[in-house]
């Protein structure tokens, strides 16, 4: 069984069909990446995976279990699903340590006594276990964006999902961000990332998956279809971003 498995998913907004039908698998330490070009899907896609949407046909299931809005474990469900969105979205007037062990102390997850050291733990994951006292502000957006990284592992999520999380970075700062998800791959996380970064997408993911119009247009071993795409779609998009 697949960690994700996502079967035939219509998405619509209003009149406006945004997923026609997308199929697709996430094996359990699997990196996937979406490409594609803006408006085929892809954010509304990682946001049906855990629930932030609701579907008009189709299922999708987590762990076996079905995925909806109104399903009886919604919390449960997205505890095992972290997301990070390209706005890092930290709390202003709290500390990192605060930021990172909000949920997990809100959930129960972490007795407070222990939250400092689960923070300090996840913190030394994305490098920054030196800013536990700092207020975000006080970071760079690459450095926010670890945070935020961060605040996902402290849940110890079974999935996580990032929607083009380097996009809104300053060129310099890209590459300390891309490398935390690079050793989170490593380590075995399973992932699947909405990216721009055509290397991440040819060299550390394990599957690739082009989206066009709300389909999923190719899929695949990634560098075989960056070094022959299918379809003249898929042949120009990377065209214009390598
Ligand atoms: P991508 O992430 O690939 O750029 P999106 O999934 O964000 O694409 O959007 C797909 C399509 O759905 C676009 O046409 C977009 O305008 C539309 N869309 C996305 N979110 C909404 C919404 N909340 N309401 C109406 N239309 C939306
Ligand atoms: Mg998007």
């Amino acid at each position: 069984m697949a960690l994700v498995e996502i079967k035939n998913v219509h998405k619509n907004y209003g009149h406006l069909e945004v997923l026609k039908g997308v199929s697709l698998d996430i094996e359990k330490g699997e990196i996937v990446t979406i490409i594609g070009r803006s408006g085929s899907g892809k954010s509304t896609l990682l946001r049906c995976i855990n629930a932030l949407e609701t579907i008009q046909a189709g299922e999708i299931l987590l762990e076996g279990q079905a995925v909806s809005a109104d399903m009886r474990d919604l919390r449960a469900m997205r505890q095992k699903v972290g997301i990070v969105f390209q706005a890092f979205n930290l709390f202003p007037h709290m500390t990192i340590e605060r930021n990172v062990t909000l949920a997990p102390v809100l959930t129960g997850k972490v007795e407070k006594p222990a939250a400092r050291a689960l923070a300090l733990s996840v913190l030394e994951r994305v490098g920054l276990a030196d800013k536990l006292r700092a207020y975000p502000e006080q970071l760079s957006g690459g450095q926010q964006q670890r945070v935020a990284i961060a605040r996902c592992l402290a849940m110890s999520p079974h999935l996580m999902l990032f929607d083009e999380v380097t996009s809104a970075l300053d060129p310099e700062l890209v590459g300390e961000v891309l490398k935390v998800m690079e050793e989170m791959a490593r380590q075995g996380m399973t992932m699947v990332l909405v990216t721009h970064e055509m290397n991440f997408a040819r060299n550390v993911a394990t599957k690739l998956v082009f989206m066009h119009q709300g389909r999923v247009w190719e899929q695949g071993d990634p560098k075989s279809l960056f070094a022959n795409p299918q379809t003249p779609e898929l042949k120009s998009f990377i065209g214009h971003h390598s």
